[in-house]
C-alpha cells in the first residue's frame, strides 16, 4: 500500500495503512451488532469521514488524498478482511467519485470533490432498476425537463448505504430518448431531493450492514450534473464503472476470504487448540492448501487486471473486457468455496456456529452475494459475444 504525502495537519500526515487500519478497527468493533441487526456501519462510515478515506480518490488540487487505483484495492482488501459490507461500502463509493473525477463537469467537480475530500459526501450507486434487474446499459425511467433543470423521478430496488448516502449517482434515460440505450448518469445532492423513501424491509442473507434498501427517489437538479455526455452511460461503464466495480470487489472478496483463512490458522495455532487438531492430517492439510491457492489465483488475477486498466488506452477492447470479467467470476467463485472448503476443513465449532472467532459464517453468508452483485450469467453471457470477436484468442 502506497504512502501519499499529504497537507501539514496532523491527520493529513497520516499514511494510508494508518487511516485504513482506524476505519478497520471501527469497522470490527461494531460488525457483530451490525450484521445481527442488519443496520449501516454508521460508525466506520464516520471514521472514513474523519481519516480522509472517503476522499482517497479525489485529487489533491480538489482537497483529497490523490490516490490510486492501486491504493483503492490495497485498501478494499484491508477493510475485507474485517468486514465485507464496510469494505463494499468503500469500494463503491470509490467508483462513484472515480465517476465524477474523470468525466464530471468542471462546475460539478469543482463544488461536489473538496466536500467529498473533507469527508462530508458519501456517494450511493443507483444503477438496478426493477423491470431490467442488473443490466447496467439499459432504464426504464427518464429524465425530463423542467424549467431549465433535469427532473428526476426513479424507484431504484437496491441502494447501498441508500439511507446514509449524502449523493447518488442514478442512472436515467436521457430526455426525449428514442431507445431503452440512450442512458444518462446523473448526480443528485440529498438536499435536492424532495422525495427520498424508503420502501420494505432490509433482511437478506448475507451483507446485512450493506444496507441496501430500496428507495423512491424524486427532485430536480442542473444540467450541469449529468456526469459524462447526456445518453451515453456505456462511455462511463467501459471506462470507469465496470473496471472499478470489478477490481473493488474483488479486493473485498478477497479481503474477506483471506481474512477468513487466517483467523482460521491463527485458531489451529493457538495454544487453546494445542491437542485438538491434528495438524498433520493430510485431509486438513490438503484443504488449507487448496483454500490458499484460490486466493493466490484471485490475488494474481487481480494484480494482472489492476496493471492492464493502468496500462490500457482502451479498455473496450474484447480482451481487456474479458480479463475484467474473468476477473469479477473467478473471484465471485473461488473466494466463496475457499471460505466453503474452510468450514469442511475445521467442522462444525468453528465452520458453522455463529460465536467461533474463525466467523467462517459470516464471511460466507457475505461471499455469497459476489456471484449475485451484477450476476455472473449476465457476464458469461457478455463474455460469449466477446470470446467471438477474437478468434486470435490475444489476452490482455
Ligand atoms: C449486496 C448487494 C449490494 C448491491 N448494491 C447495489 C447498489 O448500491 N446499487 C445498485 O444499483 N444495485 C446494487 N445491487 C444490485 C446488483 O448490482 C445487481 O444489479 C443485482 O444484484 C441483480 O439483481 P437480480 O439478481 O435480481 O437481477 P438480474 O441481474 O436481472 O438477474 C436475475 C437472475 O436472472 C438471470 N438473468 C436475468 N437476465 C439475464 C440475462 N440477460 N443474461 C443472463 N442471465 C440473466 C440470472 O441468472 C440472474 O441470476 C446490489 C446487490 C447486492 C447483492
Amino acid at each position: 500500500m502506497s504512502t501519499i504525502a499529504l497537507e501539514p495537519a496532523p491527520l493529513r500526515t497520516e499514511s494510508l495503512s494508518d487511516r485504513t487500519a482506524r476505519v478497520a478497527e471501527v469497522a470490527a468493533a461494531h460488525l457483530v451488532r451490525t450484521d445481527r441487526e442488519a443496520a449501516f456501519p454508521v460508525e466506520a462510515l464516520d471514521e472514513m469521514r474523519r481519516t480522509g478515506l472517503l476522499g482517497l480518490l479525489v485529487p489533491t488540487e480538489y482537497g483529497g488524498l490523490g490516490g490510486t487505483v492501486a491504493d483503492m484495492v490495497a485498501t478494499s482488501i484491508e477493510l475485507g478482511r474485517v468486514d465485507m459490507s464496510v469494505a463494499v461500502i468503500f469500494a463503491m463509493h470509490c467508483q462513484q467519485v472515480e465517476a465524477v473525477v474523470r468525466h464530471g463537469s468542471e462546475p460539478l467537480r469543482r463544488r461536489l470533490l473538496p466536500e467529498i475530500a473533507d469527508g462530508r459526501r458519501y456517494l450511493a450507486s443507483v444503477t438496478t432498476e426493477a423491470g431490467k434487474g442488473g443490466h447496467l446499459l439499459t432504464s426504464e425511467s427518464a429524465l425530463s425537463d423542467a424549467d431549465g433543470e433535469l427532473l428526476l423521478d426513479r424507484f431504484a430496488p437496491i441502494v447501498t448505504g441508500g439511507e446514509h448516502a449524502d449523493g447518488f449517482l442514478v442512472t436515467m434515460l436521457a430526455p426525449g430518448a428514442t431507445s431503452p440505450n440512450q442512458v444518462s448518469l446523473v448526480y443528485a445532492d440529498r438536499e435536492q431531493l424532495t422525495t427520498l423513501e424508503r420502501s420494505g424491509d432490509w433482511q437478506p442473507l448475507g451483507m446485512r450492514a450493506s444496507h441496501s434498501v430500496a428507495l423512491k427517489l424524486r427532485g430536480q437538479v442542473p444540467c450541469a450534473q449529468v456526469v459524462g455526455r447526456q445518453g451515453d452511460f456505456r462511455a462511463i461503464v467501459t471506462s470507469v464503472f465496470g473496471p472499478m466495480a470489478h477490481l473493488g470487489w474483488s479486493a473485498c472478496w478477497l479481503g474477506t476470504a483471506a481474512g477468513a483463512l487466517s483467523r482460521v490458522l491463527r485458531m489451529l495455532r493457538s495454544p487453546a487448540n494445542r491437542g485438538r487438531t491434528d495438524l498433520g492430517s493430510e485431509l486438513l492439510l490438503t484443504r488449507l492448501s487448496r483454500t490458499r491457492q484460490r486466493l493466490e489465483t484471485v490475488h494474481a488475477l487481480l494484480a494482472r487486471t489492476e496493471r492492464t486498466v493502468a496500462e490500457s488506452a482502451d479498455l473496450s477492447l474484447p480482451r481487456v473486457q474479458l480479463q475484467l470479467n474473468a476477473l469479477k467470476i473467478t473471484a465471485a467463485e473461488e473466494c466463496y468455496r475457499a471460505v466453503d472448503e474452510l468450514v469442511d476443513a475445521v467442522g462444525m465449532r468453528h465452520g458453522y456456529l455463529k460465536d467461533s472467532p474463525t466467523r467462517l459464517e459470516h464471511a460466507l453468508r457475505d461471499l455469497r452475494s459476489a456471484a449475485l452483485n451484477y450476476s455472473n450469467d449476465r457476464l458469461h453471457l457478455a463474455d460469449g459475444k466477446l470470446a467471438l470477436l477474437d478468434p486470435e484468442v490475444r489476452f490482455a
